[in-house]
């Protein structure tokens, strides 16, 4: 790997300021999913090492809750601006360990820095309350409190930002936070763990543990010391973790898998609908919780939308993210190249037609054509599960209350988009739809200001924006008597 700081490259875990291996030299290997070569190993760590994380963010916290704000903003600020001047050794970690394309690892890693600096200001702005008093001589008033440890477990389909999201909020708030990072994009968030050390993040505050899933985030649950777990991911492990937290009641963030609907109206600017389903389709090799999975078209626009969508689609390039001009990644590993095949078969033994690609791409490996299926209907897999890959199904319809019914027709509830130029129709869509977040004319929804997060099994809580912080914060409650005169 051509770093311009190869100790950005870490094949070692921190737990308490000290970069470990296994003791018995146990490692995972992590492949380059664009051509299968072996890019480096990283620890086996298992219980014994998440307890000596645990220890030592539990020794670490007095001191780091007692800094002022500030203080913590301060070091924040400088995680952030070392981020900014290793950009290119981040992105080129990023392209090799997860495939995505250089300029939408430089993206990601963008966007995650709009979260550390958000949240460097955000954790000065923990507002305690006096409440008007209902009684004489005594005051109520409320302090916000951090909850103390906290351990985050995050997707490979992110590598970087996941880990700003919520490791930012979580040390502005005086939280240290224990990261288990996917096995297989787990340099990112050694690399980040890395600058956060020579930011000044004192040791204990930032660990980041690899190792067996299962064992790890069993004895993160299990722990009465850890008080908060945030968790993005799929939603069959949330379901899981939130059930093993239950019994030592954390408090949770759940970021879980998606269904996107996408409404395109009779009246909206199709050029636009197509930009912002390209965007939001083909993005990551369409591995994102807020990729569109169903694109619901007017009756009256849907064929004109087909065609500049085939020929838009038509311009994507597949390769290996580290090569200029590629827009589209690989896969991230055999059993997705093949789950989308199964999906492409299901469609179309349902009816579906291919208009475009359908297949593994001729490049092989783990590449897969950029998709696009019409005729699609609730019955087949693309509308009911998640896809997580370069494939746009689209279905059509003729009255709002159709599209509508057709969109809310999932248990998840992430993200969800519509096109239309009519005022009525914006409003009453985006308020009708059972998401936690609209797009409208747009696609990209993700920055620090703004909230983000699912209803029903898309999770629990929201990342990003002033509620971001919330989950890491305690409310508590004191009132002050003996005041009469
Ligand atoms: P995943 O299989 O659920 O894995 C996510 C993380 O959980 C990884 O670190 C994984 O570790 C760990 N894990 C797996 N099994 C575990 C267990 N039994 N106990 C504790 N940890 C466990 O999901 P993924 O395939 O990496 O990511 C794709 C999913 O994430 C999609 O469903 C996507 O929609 C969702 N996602 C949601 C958001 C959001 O904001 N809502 C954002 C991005 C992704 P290993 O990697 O070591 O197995």
């Amino acid at each position: 790997m051509q770093l311009k700081d190869s100790s950005l490259f870490k094949q070692q875990c921190l737990i308490g300021g000290q970069w470990i291996s296994a003791d018995n030299g146990a490692t995972i290997t992590v492949t380059n999913p664009a051509d299968g070569a072996v890019i480096g190993a990283v620890p086996k760590l298992g219980k014994k090492e998440t307890a000596m994380a645990i220890d030592s963010a539990e020794k670490a916290w007095p001191l780091w809750k007692n800094l002022r704000p500030l203080q913590r903003s301060d070091i924040l600020r400088r995680w952030h601006s070392l981020i900014a001047e290793n950009i290119d050794d981040l992105a080129m970690i990023m392209t090799m360990e997860q495939g995505k394309p250089l300029t939408e690892a430089k993206g990601e890693i963008m966007l995650g820095m709009s979260y550390i600096t958000w949240y460097a200001e955000e954790g000065r702005r923990v507002y305690g309350e006096t409440i008007p008093s209902p009684w004489a001589g005594r005051q109520p008033m409320t302090i916000r409190q951090p909850v103390g440890v906290t351990a985050a477990i995050t997707p490979w389909n992110f590598p970087m930002s996941m880990i700003a999201r919520k490791a930012s909020p979580a040390l502005a708030a005086g939280c240290p936070m224990i990261i288990k990072p996917a096995g297989k994009t787990p340099f990112s968030a050694l690399a980040m763990a890395e600058l956060g050390q020579r930011a000044g993040v004192p040791d204990g505050i930032i660990s980041v543990i690899t190792g067996d899933a299962s064992v790890i985030g069993d004895a993160l649950c299990a722990n009465p010391r850890v008080r908060k777990l945030s968790f993005t991911g799929s939603t069959e492990v949330g379901k899981k973790l939130m059930a093993s937290c239950a019994t030592t009641v954390k408090k949770l963030s759940m970021e879980l898998g998606g269904n996107a609907p996408m409404i395109i109206c009779s009246d909206a600017d199709i050029g636009q609908a197509v930009a912002g389903a390209m965007g939001c389709k083909f993005r990551n090799a369409g591995q994102t919780c807020i990729c569109v999975n169903r694109i619901i078209v007017h009756d009256d626009v849907h064929d004109q939308f087909v065609t500049m969508l085939a020929e838009k689609t038509k311009g994507i390039v597949v390769g290996n993210g580290l090569e200029a001009g590629v827009t589209q990644g690989p896969m991230i590993n055999p059993s997705a190249v093949a789950s989308m095949q199964a999906f492409v078969d299901d469609a179309v033994a349902k009816g579906a037609k291919v208009i475009l690609g359908g297949k593994p791409d001729v490049k092989g490996g783990l590449f897969y054509q950029p998709t696009i299926l019409t005729g699609v209907t609730p019955e087949m897999r693309v509308f009911r599960e998640e896809i997580f890959g370069p494939i746009a199904p689209i279905m059509r319809f003729k009255i709002e209350e159709e599209a509508l019914a057709l969109a809310n027709d999932t248990e998840y509830g992430l993200a969800s988009y519509v096109y239309t130029r009519d005022l009525g129709s914006f409003y009453r869509i985006a308020e009708a739809l059972d998401y936690g977040m609209v797009g409208v004319n747009e696609v990209a929804l993700a920055s620090g200001e703004v909230p983000f997060g699912g209803v029903k099994h898309s999770g629990l809580g929201r990342e990003g924006g002033r509620q971001g912080i919330e989950d890491y914060l305690e409310t508590k409650y004191i009132l002050l008597g003996g005041l009469s005169a």
